[in-house]
Formats: C-alpha cells, sequence, structure tokens
C-alpha cells in the first residue's frame, strides 16, 4: 500500500560511469609504467660525462663528432681522436669549471630532445662512424620489438592481473555484486543512484483522498505543465517550486507522486538525506548531476522528499557542516539557475518548516507552501474508502463509525488499519472484512502508538478495570464530555493495559476552557478510581498524567486562560508537525509560577474527579464487576448500567 519507495527503472547511465572507471585506471596502470621504463633507461652512465643539449649540437656542427649513439631518451657521443681535449672543453664547459682530465675518456651523453629531426639532421654532417645506426629509427628491428613487448606489454597484463584480484576481492568482502570492476565501480554506481526516475508513477489524485485545498494549489501545477502557452499568452510565470509542508504520515509524498501522474510527466525522486549520506563532497555534484539530468527530460517534475536534511538553516549554532551547506549552496544556485518556462516543477516536501533556510522559501525558489494537513472527519472517511476499495470488503460496513472513532490519525495511519483490518479477517478464516475486524484495528493501531505489550494477572486485571471504568465514569457524569464508545480491559498484543474509547460526535476546533477542564477531569479520572477503590496508586496513569499536565499547561501558556496570567502567551512551539515541542516565553521566575498555576489547575481536577467516584461509588463498583467479567463493554451496555445504578 505504500507507493513511495517503489524503484523505478533506474536510468541514469551506470554504463559510460563503468567505462569511464575502467578509462582511469588504465591511465593509472599506464603511469606506472612509465614512470618504471624511465628510471630503467635512464640510469645513471658513469663512463660518460653529461653535456647539455646545445654543447651536444655545437660538437657536431665544429665536426668533432666521430660516433653518434641514439637511445630512446639519450644520445651519446664519441669525440674524434684528432680533436684536442681543450677545443672540446672549450665547447662543453665555456665557463671553465672542468679540468682536462674529467673530460679525458671524451664520451659524452645528453638527454634526447625531439623537436625535429636529429636523425636527418646528424645525416647532413657527415659523420664518420656508427653513421648508420644514427639513421635508423627508434625500434625498426625484431630485437626492439621484443623489448617494446617485454616492457610494456608484459607489465600491463601483470597489473591488470593484480588489479583484478585485489580489487574483486575487495569488492566482495564489501559484499558488493557487481562483477568485473568490482570496488571503484561501485563507487560510481551509488552515485548514479541517488535519484529514481519513474516515468510512469501509476499514481493519480484520485489515490490521494481529503487534501482537497492541497490538491487544489498542485492542479494549477498540472495544467501548467499540460499547456504552458495559456501561461505564457497572459505573461504569467509558474512558480519554479512548492514546498509540501505537513505532519509525517499525510500523503505528502504520495501527493508528489500523484502530481506527477496527473501530469503524465516523468518523476525525479530523491529523499534530502540521501545527499549527505555516503559520500563526503558528492552532494552538490549530485544535485547538479540531478538538475542537468531532469532539464533535458523536460517537463518533469523533480521532487526532493525530507528537504529538511539539506535545507536546515545555515546559521545554527552547533557549528556548520560544511558538506550541507555545500548541497543547500549548489540546491540554491540550481534553482535560481533554471529556466521554470521549460516545465521543470521542483517540488519538495519537509515536516520540520521551521528548521529551513530562509533562504529557500524566498520568492523565487519554494516560493509556493501547501499544507497537508491530518484528516478530518470527511477526509478521514474517503481517506478509508480509498483504502477500502482495495481489500473486499463487506457491504455492512460502515466506514464513518470508523472514521469517527480515529480523530488525529493521519492518512497513513489510516491506511494501516485497513489493513490490519484485512490481516485479522485472514486469521479468522474470513473472506471479507468486517466491522468488527476494522474497530479492532482502529484499537491496534491507535492503542499501539502508545504502550508495550502485556499479560495481566487477576489482581491487575482488577486494577486495570476500575482505572477504566474511573475515566468512563467521570466522562459520563460530566456535561461537557463526549460520549462513551467502548470500554476494554484486553490488552493489545502492543497495546495498553486497558482502553477506554470515546467519540466525540463531529471534529471540534474549537475549545472552551470547561471542555478542557472536564478533559483533564476525565484523564484523571483513572488514577482516582485507583484511590477511591484501593487506596493505592499505580503506574499505570503515567500516560494519562502526561496528557493531562500538558492540558492544564497549555491553558495556561498558550491558550490564556489562567486567571494569574490572563491572555499572556508564555510558550511557543517550536516543531508544529512533528512533536510539538515548545518553549518558554518568560523569565524564570514567571516559568516557576507557571508550573505553580499548572499544579492548581491539576490539583483541582484531581479533587474534583475524586470527590465524583466517591459520590458515585456504588455505579464505580457495579460497572467494574461486570467489565470484569466481559471484557468488553459498548458505550449502550455502560450507559445502561450507569442508569440502572443508583447514585451513592
Ligand atoms: P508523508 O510523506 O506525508 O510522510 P506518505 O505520502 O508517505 O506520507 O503517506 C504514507 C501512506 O499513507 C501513503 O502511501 C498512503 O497509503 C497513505 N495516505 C496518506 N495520506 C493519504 C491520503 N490523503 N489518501 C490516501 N492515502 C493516504
Ligand atoms: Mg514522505
Ligand atoms: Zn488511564
Amino acid at each position: 500500500m505504500n507507493q513511495n519507495n517503489k524503484p523505478g527503472p533506474n536510468n541514469n547511465q551506470p554504463q559510460p560511469n563503468r567505462w569511464a572507471n575502467m578509462f582511469n585506471v588504465f591511465m593509472v596502470l599506464f603511469l606506472i609504467i612509465f614512470a618504471i621504463n624511465t628510471l630503467i633507461s635512464t640510469r645513471p652512465n658513469t663512463l660518460k660525462t653529461e653535456i647539455s643539449y646545445n654543447a651536444f649540437m655545437e660538437l657536431v656542427d665544429r665536426g668533432y663528432v666521430q660516433v653518434v649513439e641514439l637511445n630512446d631518451t639519450t644520445i651519446s657521443l664519441t669525440i674524434k681522436e684528432n680533436v684536442p681535449a681543450k677545443s672540446v672543453l672549450e665547447v662543453v664547459d665555456p665557463n671553465g669549471r672542468s679540468t682536462i682530465e674529467s673530460i679525458a675518456n671524451l664520451q659524452f651523453v645528453t638527454g634526447r630532445i625531439d623537436n625535429y629531426d636529429i636523425v636527418s639532421y646528424l645525416d647532413g654532417k657527415h659523420l664518420e662512424g656508427k653513421v648508420g645506426d644514427f639513421k635508423r629509427p627508434l625500434a625498426n628491428n625484431q630485437g626492439t620489438y621484443m623489448q617494446i613487448l617485454a616492457s610494456w606489454v608484459v607489465p600491463v597484463i601483470a597489473l591488470y592481473l593484480l588489479y583484478l584480484f585485489f580489487f574483486r576481492s575487495m569488492a566482495k568482502r564489501m559484499g558488493s555484486d557487481n562483477s568485473g570492476m568490482g570496488f571503484m565501480g561501485s563507487v560510481g554506481k551509488s552515485r548514479a543512484k541517488v535519484y529514481n526516475v519513474e516515468k510512469n508513477v501509476g499514481v493519480s489524485f484520485k489515490d490521494v483522498a481529503g487534501q482537497d485545498e492541497a490538491k487544489e494549489s498542485l492542479i494549477e501545477i498540472v495544467d501548467y505543465l499540460h499547456n504552458p502557452e495559456k501561461y505564457h499568452k497572459v505573461g504569467a510565470k509558474q512558480p519554479k517550486g512548492a514546498l509540501l509542508v505537513g505532519p509525517p504520515g499525510t500523503g505528502k509524498t504520495l501527493m508528489a507522486r500523484a502530481l506527477a501522474g496527473e501530469a503524465k510527466v516523468p518523476f525525479y525522486h530523491l529523499t534530502g538525506s540521501e545527499f549527505v549520506e555516503l559520500y563526503v563532497g558528492v552532494g552538490a555534484s549530485r544535485v547538479r548531476d540531478l538538475f542537468q539530468t531532469a532539464s533535458k527530460d523536460a517537463p518533469c517534475i523533480i521532487f526532493i522528499d525530507e528537504i529538511d536534511a539539506i535545507g536546515k538553516s545555515r546559521d545554527n549554532s552547533l557549528g556548520s557542516n560544511d558538506e550541507r551547506e555545500q548541497t543547500l549552496n549548489q540546491l540554491l544556485a540550481e534553482m535560481d539557475g533554471f529556466d521554470a518556462s521549460k516545465g521543470v516543477v521542483v517540488l519538495a516536501a519537509t515536516n520540520r518548516p521551521e528548521v529551513l533556510d530562509k533562504a529557500l522559501s524566498r520568492a523565487g525558489r519554494f516560493d509556493r507552501r501547501i499544507i497537508v494537513e491530518k484528516p478530518d472527519l470527511p477526509g478521514r472517511e474517503s481517506i478509508l474508502s480509498v483504502h477500502a476499495s482495495k481489500v473486499k470488503i463487506a457491504k455492512e460496513v460502515v466506514l464513518r463509525d470508523i472514521a469517527l472513532a480515529t480523530s488525529g490519525a493521519t492518512g497513513a495511519d489510516l491506511a494501516n488499519m485497513i489493513n490490519e483490518a484485512a490481516l485479522r479477517a485472514v486469521r479468522l478464516g474470513r473472506d471479507e472484512v468486517i466491522q468488527e475486524d476494522l474497530m479492532e484495528a482502529v484499537e491496534v493501531v491507535i492503542a499501539g502508538k502508545e504502550k508495550k505489550d502485556r499479560i495481566l494477572n487477576s489482581k491487575e486485571k482488577q486494577l486495570v478495570a476500575y482505572h477504566e471504568v474511573g475515566h468512563a465514569l467521570v466522562s459520563a457524569l460530566q456535561k461537557n464530555s463526549q460520549p462513551i464508545q467502548k470500554i476494554t480491559i484486553v490488552p493489545r498484543t502492543m497495546g495498553s493495559l486497558g482502553y477506554t474509547m470515546s467519540v466525540p460526535e463531529e471534529d471540534r476546533y474549537l475549545m472552551t476552557k470547561d471542555e478542557l477542564l472536564s478533559q483533564i477531569t476525565t484523564l484523571l479520572g483513572g488514577r482516582a478510581a485507583e484511590l477511591v477503590q484501593f487506596s493505592t496508586i499505580t503506574t499505570g496513569a503515567a500516560n494519562d498524567i502526561e496528557r493531562a499536565t500538558s492540558i492544564a499547561r497549555s491553558i495556561v501558556t498558550i491558550y490564556g486562560m489562567s486567571e494569574k496570567f490572563g491572555p499572556m502567551g508564555l510558550e511557543s512551539t517550536v516543531s508544529q508537525y512533528l512533536d510539538g515541542r515548545r518553549v518558554l516565553m518568560c523569565s524564570e521566575v514567571t516559568g516557576s509560577e507557571i508550573d505553580g498555576e499548572v499544579r492548581a489547575i491539576l490539583d483541582a481536577c484531581q479533587a474534583e474527579t475524586i470527590e465524583l467516584l466517591t459520590k458515585n461509588k456504588k455505579r464505580l463498583d457495579a460497572i467494574s464487576e461486570f467489565l470484569l467479567q466481559r471484557e468488553n463493554i459498548t458505550g449502550d451496555e455502560f450507559m445502561e448500567l450507569l442508569n440502572n445504578t443508583e447514585e451513592g
């Protein structure tokens, strides 16, 4: 069901890379052999005095030279016997630093320069002696061929074999399966693998349920990719990039793919973290590559998922990350450089918009921000029906009920629930999914998000029963509360010990202070029931306490509802779309006063809930007993019991 990591056909030509590597390897081998050969042929010649090339030419011109021998890199010469040593010395050592003795054998050597045809030049000088020898160009007989064979071809083969042996075994050790080019090849390959291109994503907007506003903004981009002339005529420019912002699992990736599917253009997909992953220094070049390839393929869509991995603000206090900054700079440069009128649209997704570098979201880059929120009730219902259509589902299933019970779930959660329900149906030997499977799946997914799995002993079970009934009773006894749908003390495989599900009749966007307070009271009802019945408290209330405290704190610091501070904002949320972490915006003194205020709210709610439960002790007992026997009770059963048991 998760379509975002389907590997697309990877057509970024890994082949040329491979040949390029092969070529590099041969160049290195060639240089090594060349160096060895040079070393061998320039070994010092102890018998001959080295002179400059000019001196050599002078000697030839003056007719002093008897024999010249041309070697690969040197020229050796022997002076005629009748030439006085003094005249030779004049030529080879005009500054007169050498003595006659030092050149006594009159044998010289100089470096060979190939700037003109030395052979025919010397030929014209009518030298005596080995004239025929230097007429012969290098390597013109069998012996020389053999020499070249020995000094060049054999080492090349030997080194290549060595190379194969070493690098192949190295590649094997690294778990690489590409044969032949082994290690070197794999460096090139992983670079090529950074982005996936899908020519046809096979997902369209009808696969994205709800999210109508987000889809609307994207439809304009589709229209532009289809008929750009319409926009050119008016002179309207397509925004270069759009940033999808929202909590994890809300369908950002899905929507980007659907956009490509809808526009029927290639989809270049890569993830921000892949840029800064394995090889240092390649991020920037990857960005360049990507934009180059993509602009040849226009119209197309480039999608950078989780862009916060590279797009993090550059001036963070934790010191800089050069690699990431370079990559980001390259991205900024590419976004400025490419021509949007060609039909390249850059999309990016993030769930941490606040950490993004300001430069990324300025006009001309990701200038359009598309908010992808958690789905509301109709949204959840349509997401459920999109995914339900992929499984065999019974006719009597009412998806709206599931949608009602899943306030706050993301698209990914809902997709997961449908799948869990289908799995349960198979497990129980049914061939279609029924309502019960779905309700069960809701609990698996929602409750599974909270705690570890557990098996209860009977004492624990009693505690849990009272705890859950405590929540339900306190909730039912207050006027601002939500109706109970189900209470259970069957521990989930991976979930909480018990569970009280209350369902709002509709999605709520505004809450009154009273409603918030009654939420706190309800949350504290579990702990209070333990106190009232067993005069003891357990760790089972940890999650309730956390949530109650967080609501109480919000009342004081964010909603400005406390008497002490009035409408004063004391905290701000930083990662709105992730954990919603908050930071204090006040002095430390005020901070501790806030703590006091939060404490006061919690204390008041706790007192109220204990009072409520003490007053309704009989009801608490009756319902808890019933729950202990049945393990599950529905909302209707609960209300019946509540109404049939008198107060006290
Ligand atoms: P994000 O990228 O926002 O974290 P994804 O796009 O990866 O989320 O969504 C994960 C899965 O959740 C999708 O593959 C899809 O099955 C499901 N999903 C999320 N939102 C929707 C939606 N609006 N309609 C249908 N399915 C959705
Ligand atoms: Mg995603
Ligand atoms: Zn509880």
